[in-house]
């Protein structure tokens, strides 16, 4: 493969070479947090970092530590010496804040830019960003990493999807940024208007920002007769940018002489051996306003550092399956209400409130989800009628996609408005019945 490579110096280093420029970076990173930080300086203060292997010794960092510190309780600098700060919507009360110096911002459009010409970017290339802009990472990110790549941005956010056919038909570019199941809804919606997002002539898409799956990749190729490649990020490292696929897509390549990844078993906190599916683990190697050490993502992947088709060296990552702490096992199949909830997300037709129940008390066991339809709908339908044959077919098409997605049969039931629960905070959206 001949594929472009943003940064061939750092992308193609040597095995050597790049253990040993991480462990220096490593050292650094671990100093100055140490230094900086009495967050740090009380857990690591004693810790010595010889060698690679020593992080395995180091304590974890997670979410509720961002949390317990907010806003700027873990930040190396101080405020005024930030360029900017994003953060993460609260599922617990309050978000939590992350933010870069402008050193930070720098490493942030490099690993976007890597990311970016890996999937095909070219400079000149026209990019379609439709991630969310403000707080939330992903239309900033890929907005950043473009610029510096020299392709022409086009920031139209997530949201009025009607501009984006209007848009994407007028302006005809290159790629395509989005999280896939609103990709996924620009292109359905389209087609049921009678256009054809084939025609658009999106060579492209970058996809992230959520777990999904081969049968998702294989509808986006389908609906836009293009590339789609998953790019992984999360606001608490850097946000997107983290890995991403190269044309050769087995696996996502971590920008690792900046983010450290490591797998461990997410109940033990050991690390897995290479190929065995594990919790996603990162430490940050260049980051100065707020160094990770030890972070757990709570994203389910495996790790392999063998050699690629595309010559780069770096390690890579499995497609993300989804959440440590929500994985359900079904008729042998790890399951990820996450991946349940991304095709429910990006049906128009239905209510974000849904619940998925595993009926265990048969042999084999029974799946169904229960979903609100959306007013719009109801609407077409005069009013809930259960056996109304609008219901019957989104019922039917939504199964579909959720056999696509999961692999599993799914029962799909669609309940009356107000039926689920609604709850203050993180709902509960699994019930099993053993
Ligand atoms: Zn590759």
């Amino acid at each position: 493969m001949s594929g472009a490579i943003y940064n061939r110096e750092a992308e193609t280093l040597g095995a050597d070479a790049r253990a040993a420029l991480q462990l220096e970076r490593l050292r650094r990173s671990v100093a100055w947090a140490v230094e900086r930080v009495p967050f740090h300086r009380e857990r690591l203060g004693a810790a010595r970092v010889e060698r690679l292997a020593d992080l395995a010794a180091l304590p974890f960092m997670r979410k509720s530590d961002l949390r317990e510190h907010y806003p700027f309780g873990l930040f190396a600098v101080e405020p005024r010496e930030l360029a900017r700060v994003h953060a993460s919507s609260g599922t617990k009360g309050k978000p939590t804040v992350v933010g870069y110096t402008a050193g930070d911002l720098h490493v942030w459009r490099e690993v976007m830019a890597r990311v970016m010409v890996a999937a095909g970017a070219r400079s000149g290339d026209m990019l379609h960003v439709a991630y969310g802009y403000g707080l939330f990472t992903g239309g900033l990110g890929f907005h950043d990493g473009a610029e510096r790549l020299g392709m022409t941005v086009v920031p139209v956010s997530s949201g009025n999807t009607a501009r984006h056919h209007l848009l994407l038909q007028d302006l005809r570019p290159a790629g395509l940024g989005a999280t896939p199941s609103f990709a996924l809804h620009i292109a359905e919606s389209l087609a049921e208007q009678g256009g054809d997002p084939r025609a658009l002539g999106i060579r492209y898409g970058m996809f992230g920002a959520e777990p999904w799956t081969e049968g998702l990749r294989a509808a986006l190729e389908r609906a836009y007769g293009c590339h789609a490649f998953d790019v992984y990020g999360l606001s608490e490292i850097i946000g997107p940018g983290v890995a991403g696929e190269c044309e050769a897509r087995e696996g996502l390549h971590v920008c690792d002489d900046h983010f450290l990844p490591e797998v461990v078993d997410p109940a033990t906190g050991t690390p897995c051996a290479p190929g065995t599916e594990g919790e996603l683990v990162l430490t940050t190697l260049t980051k100065r306003a707020l160094p990770m050490i030890r972070y757990r993502t709570g994203d389910i992947t495996t790790l392999t550092t063998g050699p690629c088709a595309c010559g780069r060296t770096s390690a890579r990552i499995a497609r993300i399956k989804g959440r440590a702490d929500d994985m359900l096992v079904v008729k042998g199949v790890n399951l990820y209400p996450s991946e349940v909830e991304a095709a429910l997300l990006a049906v128009e037709d239905l209510q974000p409130h849904y619940l998925l129940l595993v009926d265990r008390t048969a042999t084999l066991a029974r799946l169904e989800v229960q979903v609100e339809p959306a007013p719009a709908l109801l609407e077409r339908c005069g009013g809930f009628q259960p056996d109304h044959p609008l219901l019957g077919a989104v019922q039917r098409r939504v199964a579909a996609r959720l056999r696509e997605v999961t692999g599993l049969t799914i029962e799909l039931t669609l309940v009356a408005p107000h039926t689920i629960p609604r709850s203050e905070g993180k709902a509960v959206r699994v019930v099993e019945k053993h």
